[in-house]
């Protein structure tokens, strides 16, 4: 399940190439090409969904798989235990610019709450 024209699938694809630091069977993990922290991972389902509503709708686990992923990979660079933002844009008015689901790890440094 892939749309042509979604910059995240075509990295699945490996069309487009990727840093990529964790996969799984359903997920793929890969440095954001603009971090905004020392970590920076966007995580996704290798399947297309279009945002995190359309993915937990999709109600078979792989939410699920997703952030147990996003857990992974921040135990790997070493900030499970400092701590770590779990992010989903969803939306325009949230900053969402990639309208395939992907979650953002972010940390490495103090982050400021609330966001902007
Ligand atoms: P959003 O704004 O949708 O929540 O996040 C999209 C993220 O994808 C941004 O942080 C942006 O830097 C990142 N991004 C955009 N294009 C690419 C790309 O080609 N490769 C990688 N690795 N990240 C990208
Ligand atoms: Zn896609």
């Amino acid at each position: 399940m892939s749309e042509a024209d979604c910059l995240f699938c075509r990295i699945v694809a490996k069309e487009i190439p990727a840093d990529v630091v964790h996969e799984t069977e359903r997920t793929l993990a890969f440095r954001d090409i603009d971090p905004q922290a020392p970590t920076h991972v966007l995580v996704i389902p290798k399947d297309h969904y279009r945002d995190a509503a359309a993915l937990a709708a999709a109600d078979h686990g792989l939410a699920d798989e997703v952030i147990k992923a996003a857990h992974a990979v921040a135990e790997q660079e070493g900030i499970a235990g400092s701590g770590y933002r779990l992010v989903f844009n969803t939306g325009p008015q949230a900053g969402q610019t990639v309208f395939h689901v992907h979650g953002h790890v972010l940390g490495g440094r103090g982050l400021t709450w609330p966001p902007g």
